[in-house]
């Protein structure tokens, strides 16, 4: 399959240069040429395969023209080693928990897929990883880019502007992952990485990427566990599933979007999000007004231009959809620690913010008692252990995983917000 520049429809691309690229000219997204459908019959079948060969089935569907399915399956059986889990909180409404892999968020589906393909594609030569972090993209990247041949990577972040157990998950791999704080806030991490690709001499000695939520492999990594849903729930509770999705820059929306629109049957999403409501305020006037980012408890989705928007305007084009379908909900931080107690003292289930907030959402949303409603649960509640601990009054267990990290050394370099000091860091190491 090729995929072409919603910007730009003449720059049409294939799936390795999508990959390796990230975004298209005049900033545009790549899109799939098609959506490749999946009929009733069909659905039903792989709804039966285990999560491995049925992802390894619906990701050829996209990419076969360049990999065969069998060395697809090993890389997705490299890339998706953990579980998925689909708890149930009342007799219809459950959490699907995406975040028992490696660095605890649904991140690691995504970016592990983007790094199997890169690892797959990407033979002879060495690229940089260049990405700027706020926290769970960061650990994401550096686990799952740890390690592998012909890939160097360098993470920023803002120095104290990220708690101590998110730090230690990322700053302690070593080999080749390098990792620099920053004397400034997030936007100052972005805008040296922006510098860097933009740099001259950079750009033509060396291969950089930027691994972030853009790139369209991540996206259709995340399309499979949409189609898990189906998969563990009943047959009979399959014709009215809601899903309710906590959003920020909107890529798990876009890839349930897409999963609808291959075929598989979900009736109705929810877009949520935290008090950055560009997209609730959008769908209600029609107008699309940003306004200043605001930080919530639930910072992972503190993002006011949603950057998959567009992605998402097209498969409502595409499909002939009307918007008015898309439900969405914003939820302060008020209503989303009042959620967080009433999971855990009604149903004894412990959250974090960002799940929380699909939990509400749904539970105002979901009116009619034959719906079967899902919220997506994006990360442990360990990892704002913190926070949790504060509101529920009890002392989360860390999972082992992060234990581990805890105790090792931050290997981190520290350079001030000044361009001059990552450009010769990347030309010392990397130029020869
Ligand atoms: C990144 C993130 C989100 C938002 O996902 P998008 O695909 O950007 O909408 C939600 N929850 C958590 C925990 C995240 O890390």
């Amino acid at each position: 399959m090729k995929f072409y520049n919603i910007n730009n429809h003449k720059e049409i691309i294939n799936f390795e240069q999508a990959l390796k690229t990230g975004l298209g000219k005049n900033q545009g997204l790549f899109f799939p040429n098609f959506i490749p459908k999946i009929n009733f019959q069909n659905i039903e079948k792989i709804l039966d395969m285990d999560f491995i060969n049925r992802s390894s089935y619906i990701i050829s569907l996209f990419i076969k023209n360049e990999i065969s399915l069998e060395n697809l399956t090993k890389n997705i059986y490299k890339a998706f080693n953990f579980p998925l889990k689909l708890i149930n909180i009342t007799s219809n409404i459950s959490c699907l928990e995406l975040f028992h892999g490696p660095t605890l968020s649904f991140k690691d589906f995504g970016v592990r897929f983007m790094s199997q393909m890169l690892n797959y594609f990407n033979k002879q030569e060495k690229m940089i990883i260049l990405t700027a972090t706020s926290g769970d993209t960061g650990a994401a990247v550096a686990h799952a880019f740890y390690n592998i041949d012909n890939i160097e990577v360098i993470i920023l972040y803002p120095k104290n502007k990220i708690s101590i157990l998110q730090e230690k998950l990322f700053c302690t791999l070593g080999k080749n992952i390098k990792t620099i704080s920053i004397d400034g806030n997030f936007d100052d991490c972005q805008n040296l990485i922006k510098k860097s690709f933009e740099d001259i001499t950079l750009r033509k000695k060396l291969i950089l990427n930027s691994a972030n939520s853009i790139n369209i492999s991540r996206l259709i990594a995340q399309i499979c566990y949409y189609f898990e849903v189906f998969s563990q729930i009943l047959p009979d509770n399959r014709s009215n599933v809601i899903i309710s999705v906590p959003s920020g820059n909107f890529g798990n929306l876009t890839a349930g979007l897409i999963a609808k629109s291959m075929g598989l049957p979900i009736k109705k999403f929810i877009a949520a999000t935290n008090s950055n409501d560009t997209v609730p305020r959008y769908l209600k006037s029609g107008i699309w007004n940003p306004q200043k980012t605001i930080a919530t408890a639930s910072n992972a989705m503190d993002v006011s231009c949603p950057n998959n928007w567009p992605r998402i305007i097209e498969l409502f084009q595409i499909n002939n959809w009307n918007l008015n379908q898309l439900s969405s909900q914003s939820i302060s931080d008020y209503v989303t620690e009042q959620s967080i107690l009433k999971l855990y003292n009604k149903y004894n289930y412990i959250t974090e913010p960002h799940s929380a907030i699909a939990y509400h959402a749904l539970q105002v949303k979901i009116k009619n008692k034959e719906a079967f409603g899902i919220f997506l649960g994006t990360a442990h509640p360990a990892k704002f252990q913190e926070y949790v601990n504060k509101i529920l009054k009890i002392t989360i267990k860390l999972p082992n995983k992060l234990t581990h990290y805890i105790k090792k050394e931050n290997l981190s370099y520290n350079f001030p917000n000044n361009f001059s000091y990552l450009k010769s860091f990347l030309i010392n190491n990397y130029i020869q």
